[in-house]
């Protein structure tokens, strides 16, 4: 099939062509007729299966004919968990609807300075972006005409209900007209995103794609047991000295985790920096764009950064610190291995993070190969029923030097984290975070 079989404005196929694209996704095959017929839709679609131009393609398709109520309001409502996802929402609506009319996009996210998000709210727009905290203060303020809205879309609804915007969610939709189309993406089709669905969709057809195995075919996942921080550090250290690394993402499950690590790479000579919900959006905009550009090499962050970043010179994601939930390691390794590359996804676990690599493995559906290298060798032998023990021998290793120095033996301080309490690097030196 080709995106010329799906009907869609010759000026939205044009955007798309420019693209890059040839041929839809499957998720594009499946959503956009129905989509474009105005049908409500359920689809579970991870991350990377082409699921933004999914929702986004059909509902620039409706904004190329004028809206038949007359206001300023947007048309169409993208509701997203995070800010890094409704921005990638927001940079792909302006892709694909460049050459269409009607297509202001604006963003009300939480984080940014009201004064300027009251602004753009006073203007005429086509599609709003929003995290649903942000858009519900706005609702109740008074500052949001939804008049003229036509389609509403939940796009990572599984993670809006772990983030407990449920409620928000409701309230939102309580306010958009009765006849609106309701669109809802998830990674998962749980009961409690089946139960949403049934409350805001009406009689909605269901898609469901690949399988998650299927999806991670070309990530090659590595397991490295870990006796403790030390141990860890020295083998972040190693696998940060891949000669086929180019850009990398570290996942920690701590805010303060993150700043020490980029803090201590950074000093180590690396170009990296953090990017975790303390910061605000500006930081973590001017970081994403660092990164985006290529001018940084090391991106650490906590699950923010999980979903939503999509560059693909990102060959490798790092789980310092393993996710508690499944999911989360999927969206993780997503980060790598975008649009048609290979991707290296490699996992740091301890025999306290059994049961949590258990569940990852039953969610994927795939056994993680335990990898070894020379001199870096756990102490303690973890038996695992269908170990790979695959000897990895990269060229240049050296021993590691240790990341969490104190920070008076620094070199260097990383402009990145300059407000760091000393007192939370004493604490990661002793491996207290
Ligand atoms: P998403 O699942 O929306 O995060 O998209 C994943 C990546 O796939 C993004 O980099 C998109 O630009 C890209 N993409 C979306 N649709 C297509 C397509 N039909 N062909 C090739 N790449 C695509």
């Amino acid at each position: 099939m080709s995106f010329e079989n799906l009907n869609l404005h010759p000026l939205i196929l044009k955007a798309v062509h420019e693209a890059g694209y040839s041929t839809p996704t499957p998720i594009q095959e499946q959503a956009i007729p129905e989509l474009i017929s105005g049908t409500d839709i359920i689809a579970s679609a991870q991350t990377g299966t082409g699921k933004t131009a999914a929702f986004m393609l059909p509902a620039l398709h409706h904004l190329t004919a004028p809206s038949k109520t007359n206001g300023r309001g947007p048309r169409i409502l993208v509701l997203t968990p995070t800010r890094e996802l409704a921005d990638q929402v927001s940079d792909a609506a302006k892709k694909y609807g460049k050459y269409t009319p009607r297509t202001k996009v604006i963003s009300i996210l939480g984080g940014m300075p009201y004064p300027l998000q009251n602004k753009l709210l006073s203007q005429p727009v086509d599609i709003l972006v929003a995290t649903p905290g942000r858009l519900i203060d706005h609702i109740q303020r008074g500052r949001v005409d939804f008049s003229r809205l036509q389609t509403l879309i939940l796009d990572e609804a599984d993670r809006m209900l772990d983030m407990g915007f449920l409620p928000d969610i409701k309230q939102i939709a309580s306010c958009l007209p009765q006849g609106r189309q309701t669109v809802l993406f998830s990674a998962t089709l749980d009961p409690a995103i089946e139960k949403v669905a049934a409350q805001l969709l009406n009689t909605p057809k269901r898609i469901q794609i690949a399988d998650r195995q299927t999806k991670l075919d070309h990530i090659e996942q590595r397991l490295h047991y870990v006796d403790d921080l030390t141990h860890k550090n020295k083998l972040l250290n190693h696998v940060l000295r891949d000669a086929g690394l180019k850009q990398a993402i570290v996942f920690t499950a701590t805010k303060r985790n993150a700043d020490l690590i980029a803090d201590n790479l950074y000093a180590d000579g690396h170009t990296a920096a953090a990017l975790h919900g303390d910061m605000n959006q500006r930081e973590r905009n001017r970081t994403l764009t660092k990164l985006r550009k290529g001018d940084l090499r090391i991106l650490v962050a906590t699950d923010v950064a999980a979903r939503g970043i999509d560059i693909s010179d990102i060959t490798h994601v790092i789980n310092f610190d393993l996710p508690k939930f499944a999911e989360d390691y999927v969206h993780r390794i997503g980060r790598t291995g975008r649009a048609g590359a290979t991707g290296i996804a490699v996992s740091f676990a301890s025999s306290k993070d059994s049961i949590h690599l258990k569940r990852i493995e039953r969610y994927t559906g795939h056994s993680i190969a335990s990898h070894i290298i020379p001199g870096l060798e756990p102490r303690s032998k973890v038996s695992r029923h269908n170990d790979g023990n695959k000897k990895n021998s990269a060229p240049g290793h050296r021993k590691g030097k240790q990341l969490f120095n104190a920070p008076d033996k620094r070199r260097n301080i990383n402009p990145h984290f300059a407000r760091r309490p000393s007192k939370t690097a004493r604490s990661a030196a002793t491996g207290t975070i």
